[in-house]
């Protein structure tokens, strides 16, 4: 009678601890469902209604897990249609912003882009996603360290380095594109300067203490430039060189 006990005992623990096996990966799928659903109604609601039309940019925002990019006390926020506190004072950009400055750049697989302000790195990631090349600079310290870990850690090919941005990164220039994700009131020459010929710089431009406007600059082939306006922002400031 005790054996049979026992053996029951035995077979309930065995399920017992099977169902322990089972349950975490069961919820974990169903959490990440729930991240993809989240992204599918980002881009429903807060993307294509805004215009942001092309097919790579919103495959790469379906892809890409903004919710591995915010501090873990605010993930529940990482899909809300705004920015969101990084440390340090700084923000990781409103999805809208960065599939909007993707969109712009018309970027194409294999082009060489460099970022300045890597921040949380899920602007360089989306570049990633898009087939460029990425390098991308980060002038404060602790951001830059945590984000080449984080990106190494989620598999991106990003190349990281910590830095003052204003000055470009020479020894990979010239670059097809640029974009400048912390604000500035007038364009770095260097930055212009590593641009190659038929590039494109994108920038919020104008007063860093209040808005600035999403500006395009667009270098012809016989290397002058034109630039376009696309709408207000507000973007944290570029600090270092750009402030002199
Ligand atoms: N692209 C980021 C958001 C950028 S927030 C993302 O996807 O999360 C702006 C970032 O620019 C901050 O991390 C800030 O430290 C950085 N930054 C400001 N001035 C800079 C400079 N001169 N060079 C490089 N990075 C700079």
């Amino acid at each position: 009678m005790e054996n049979l006990a026992k053996k029951f005992l035995k077979k309930g623990l065995l399920v017992f601890s099977a169902f322990l096996i089972v349950l975490p990966p069961l919820v974990n799928s169903a959490l990440a469902l729930d991240w993809e659903a989240k992204r599918t109604q980002m881009i429903a609601v807060d993307l294509v209604p805004r215009g942001i039309w092309s097919p790579a940019v919103l495959k790469a925002m379906k892809q890409v897990p903004r919710q591995e990019f915010v501090p873990k006390h605010i993930r529940k926020l990482a899909y809300a249609d705004r920015p969101l506190p990084i440390g340090e004072g700084q923000t990781i950009s409103q999805p809208y912003v960065v599939a909007w400055m993707s969109q712009l750049l018309e970027i194409e697989k294999g082009m060489k882009v460099l970022e300045i302000g890597t921040g949380s790195g899920y602007q360089a990631a989306v570049l990633a996603v898009l087939g460029a090349r990425t390098y991308s600079m980060e002038i404060r310290p602790n951001l830059a360290h945590e984000v080449k870990i984080r990106l190494n850690k989620l598999g991106y090919r990003v190349q990281v380095r910590q830095g003052d941005g204003y000055y470009g990164w020479k020894q990979h220039a010239p670059f097809d594109r640029i974009i400048i994700t912390a604000a500035a009131n007038h364009v770095p020459r260097p930055l212009l300067e590593q641009l190659k010929l038929g590039g494109k710089l994108i920038l919020p431009l104008g007063n860093v203490r209040y808005y600035q406007n999403m500006t395009l600059i667009e270098k012809d082939t016989s290397s002058k430039t034109h630039a376009s306006q696309h709408g207000q922002v507000r973007f944290v400031p570029m600090v270092g060189a750009a402030q002199d």
